[in-house]
Formats: structure tokens, sequence, C-alpha cells
């Protein structure tokens, strides 16, 4: 197999789902004691939630590049940055190493025109749901149009997403709104809802969802494990 290495710690909660997934998915596809070689580079969120808040997004990039420098020398072959949001500096990490970036938003793409979705409902930070860097790569590599909620949703999203979900906290009440805003993005036409953050479907795990979900952590970690086991 080949070593992957992981950017995480944003947050902790979901990089833990990553190493979970990760290692389910080797035991399953080589059984016996097999499990995920993995390298974790998990930083402090509070140092990169303070920077997005700022909006340094050149200093979280920098970051970040320097984190994908140590787990390209310590022999990772591949990276995962384990964060739909951090994506917006894809390109810092890409420029700093010579491997390659398992990009989350082409494992979600790639998923939605799998199953020949067009329209696409997408939940995440404001960050993802608002600016270009994630919309855009589904709209020009997968031809896929993404409807997002309205503002006012938007910033109750966003904020569940820093002072609960990214703190450990999964409360019913969020839950509760969560799916009232999938319903409405169901009337307004989206076929499938992306969850775009990495700590929603710890939220709506085992809930009846109004439409079917799709997981960026889940279909990143099947992106991982493609490439750990040869298959990318
Ligand atoms: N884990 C979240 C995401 O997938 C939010 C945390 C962050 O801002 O990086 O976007």
């Amino acid at each position: 197999m080949r070593q992957l290495g992981i950017l995480g710690g944003m947050s902790w909660e979901s990089t833990a789902s990553y190493y979970r997934l990760l290692n389910q998915g080797v035991r399953q596809r080589l059984g016996g004691l097999h499990s995920a070689p993995l390298v974790v580079h998990s930083l402090d969120f509070a140092e990169i939630a303070a920077l997005q808040q700022q909006g340094d997004w050149p200093a979280a990039g920098q970051i970040l590049a320097q984190a994908a420098r140590g787990l390209e020398r310590g022999g990772s072959t591949a990276l995962l940055l384990a964060t739909n949001t951090m994506h917006k500096v894809a390109g810092a990490i890409e420029a700093a190493v010579d491997i390659p970036l398992l990009h989350i938003g082409d494992a979600v793409g790639q998923a939605l025109q799998r199953q020949g979705v067009r329209r696409a409902a997408l939940l995440g930070t404001r960050f993802t749901m608002q600016e270009d860097f994630y919309r855009q790569r589904l709209a020009e590599r997968f031809a896929i149009e993404v409807i997002t909620p309205d503002a006012t949703q938007m910033a109750e999203i966003d904020r569940v997403i820093f002072a609960e979900l990214c703190q450990g906290r999964f409360l019913p009440q969020a839950q509760a709104f969560y799916l009232d805003c999938l319903r409405a993005l169901q009337e307004q036409g989206a076929e499938v809802a992306i969850l775009g953050c990495t700590e929603i479907g710890l939220l709506l795990d085992g809930l009846d969802a109004p439409l079917p979900l799709l997981d960026s952590t889940e279909l990143h970690v099947a992106m991982g494990l493609e490439w750990m086991l040869g298959g990318l």
C-alpha cells in the first residue's frame, strides 16, 4: 500500500472519522490485520479558524503548505486535506510539494457525475457555500449546478459548524434546522445534497433526510483508499 498524508485537525472531530473510515476500508478490502499506512499532521484549529475570520488565507495556506512538506518528507505519496473549506488554499499546498493533493471537490464531483446529478444543494461553511473555489470547480469540471440556502439559513448553518459541530456538540435543534434547510432546497429542485463540510455527516447520521445525501468525508476517504491501494 502507498502511504497517505492527512492534513487534519480542522476539526479533529472529522479527522477522527477519516482515520476510522480509512482503516475500516483497508480492513474491508484486504482483511486480516491490514490497516491503513497513514501519517496525520493534526493542526490547532483555533489558529486556522482565527486566520479564516481575519481573511488571512495566505497565512493559513503557508501553515498548511509547511505541514504538507513535512508529510512529503515523511514518505507520504499523496495528501488528503481533511476539510472542504481549506481547499480555498489548495493551490498554496500544491505549489509546496511534488506529491498530489487528492481534492475533495473532485471526489464529490465524480460521485455526482456517476449518479447523473445535474442540480445539487450544498451545505458547508459560509466560505464553501458562497465563494467560488468549491462551486466553480463543481460547475466547470463536472457541470453541476449548485444551489445554496438563503442568507439567513446560511449564517445559521455556518454558526452551527464552528460553535457546535467542530466543538463536538451534535444537538437535536441543529439536526432539525439542517433538515428544514434540506427540505427547502429540495423544493427548489435539488436532486441531492452535498454535505460539503466534513462534520455535517456526524450531525445527520442515522436521520431520515428529505433527499439523498452525499457526504464529502466518505467520498474523500474513498478516493484516499483508491490511492493507497493503487487504483488511482
Ligand atoms: N471541516 C469543515 C469543512 O469541511 C469546516 C472547518 C474548516 O473551516 O476548515 O469545511
